[in-house]
């Protein structure tokens, strides 16, 4: 997964672009089967309008000697995301007016963005800023604005037994910054294969888009289709320290919802729930009341949260294999559970059967999760009246999910208990 990141990285991405077509194409390799989708600049995408597509080539500021004092070959974050493009002489007051520093983090090139307000730009470390002194400088951005380009979107579809879908979805159009979001995009390449090798009862549905206008022109272009998603997750953000973060779809009490807060607690690492907030990535579009879709998002430490956020540290150094490593895990035993989530009927309800004249007396391996593997199967007897899933009886009986699905597993084959 750093391999991947670290082959992204240098891309300039934005919301549309040849740096999207780009990415999509690289993550091809991994997932042949991806789809990738153009759509026209100026198609109604719900509320919005796809923009005019956006391409760089070059930007630079020159002061008189005609040496470059900002210069985006050297960093793609040197320039405002959707600059259009200028060429001329500026005087220092008036360059000013287009800069963008971080006083109190001197040393780091913002991140920022103008997709729908023409205007041009430069971000640079706020020591570079301090350091233009002369009266005039030479200002080029080399950008085209194409009224009849397009949007670039990626859609993989993994088929599973049932039509009932779930959704993962991450934004792609961030350049240059490593855990806001190729660790999404990594993660969920990984996840894509690991799903890929593997029967499903589910179908999968990956989308890769830009962030805000990509994920609005999938659901315009998926109204009749959205009610077959079951479940969802957006993911972001998970390749940097800190524990796992959980932001509840606006439903609140979502399969998706109580999956990813059991699995959480079960996992080992730090974490925390966080309720519904009409702030953040695509869960934003997905959980729209007129959608209002089982999806949440997943991350480890929140947007605006770590200092690295949205500026030229969040780089490959700041996201380490062993944290991507980890947040796939945590993603594909999400999967695990969704995938074994069956409500069961005890087939010997009157009276407890006799477990011991069925071999089930005995420990089977249920001993070092540190539950008792003996009440596991007595609260899987009792609960499954045909009524409670394996979600309800975790949550009621507070037991690890993986222990249910073994246990749920022994008295199947012991013919006591039948998936509805
Ligand atoms: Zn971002």
């Amino acid at each position: 997964m750093h391999a991947l990141m670290a082959r992204l990285f240098p891309i300039c991405r934005s919301i549309t672009g040849n740096g999207v077509r780009e990415t999509l194409a690289v993550l091809r390799e991994y997932l042949p089967a991806l789809q990738v989708h153009e759509v026209p600049s100026g198609t109604p995408a719900l509320d919005w309008t796809v923009p005019a597509e956006w391409n760089i080539r070059d930007a630079w500021v020159k002061n008189a000697a005609g040496e470059r004092v900002i210069d985006f070959q050297q960093h793609n974050l040197h320039v405002l995301q959707y600059s259009t493009p200028v060429h001329g002489w500026f005087s220092r007051r008036e360059l000013d007016e287009h800069l963008f520093s971080l006083p109190e983090q001197p040393d780091l090139i913002p991140y920022r963005t103008s997709y729908y307000q023409a205007s041009w730009g430069f971000c640079l470390r706020h020591h570079q800023r301090e350091q233009l002194r002369e009266e005039h400088y030479e200002v080029c951005i080399d950008s085209t604005l194409d009224a009849s380009g397009s949007l670039t979107y990626g859609e993989l579809v993994l088929p599973g037994a049932s039509e009932e879908e779930v959704l993962l979805s991450c934004h792609c159009c961030h350049p240059s910054l490593a855990n806001d979001n190729l660790s999404g995009l990594a993660v969920a390449v990984f996840l894509a294969q690991a799903l890929a090798r593997q029967p499903r009862r589910y179908t999968y549905r990956f989308v890769f888009g830009p962030g805000t206008i990509g994920s609005l022109v999938w659901l315009s272009r998926h109204r009749e289709t959205v009610g077959r998603i079951r479940h969802g997750l957006v993911l972001t953000l998970l390749g940097g320290p800190g524990g796992f973060t959980y932001k509840q779809s606006r439903r609140a009490t979502a399969d998706i919802d109580r999956t990813v807060a059991l699995v959480l607690r079960d996992f080992g690492a730090e974490y925390e729930v966080r309720p519904w907030l009409p702030y953040g990535y695509d869960e934003r579009q997905y959980c729209s009341p007129g959608f209002n879709l089982p999806v949440g998002c997943l991350s480890r430490t929140p947007f605006g949260e770590f200092a690295e956020y949205h500026t030229s540290a969040d780089n490959l150094s700041f996201v380490r294999p062993e944290q991507v490593a980890e947040s796939l895990r945590l993603t594909e035993a999400v999967c695990e559970a969704l995938e074994r989530n069956h409500t069961y009927r005890n087939l010997s309800p009157y009276g407890e059967p006799q477990l011991g004249r069925r071999g089930l007396y005995k420990g089977v391996g249920g001993g070092q999760e540190g539950a008792d593997w003996q009440m596991v199967l007595l609260w899987l007897l009792s609960l499954s009246d045909g009524s409670k899933s394996l979600l309800d009886v975790a949550e009621q009986a507070n037991l690890p999910l993986a222990l249910l699905h073994r246990a749920a597993s022994a008295l199947e084959g012991a013919g006591l208990l039948q998936p509805l």
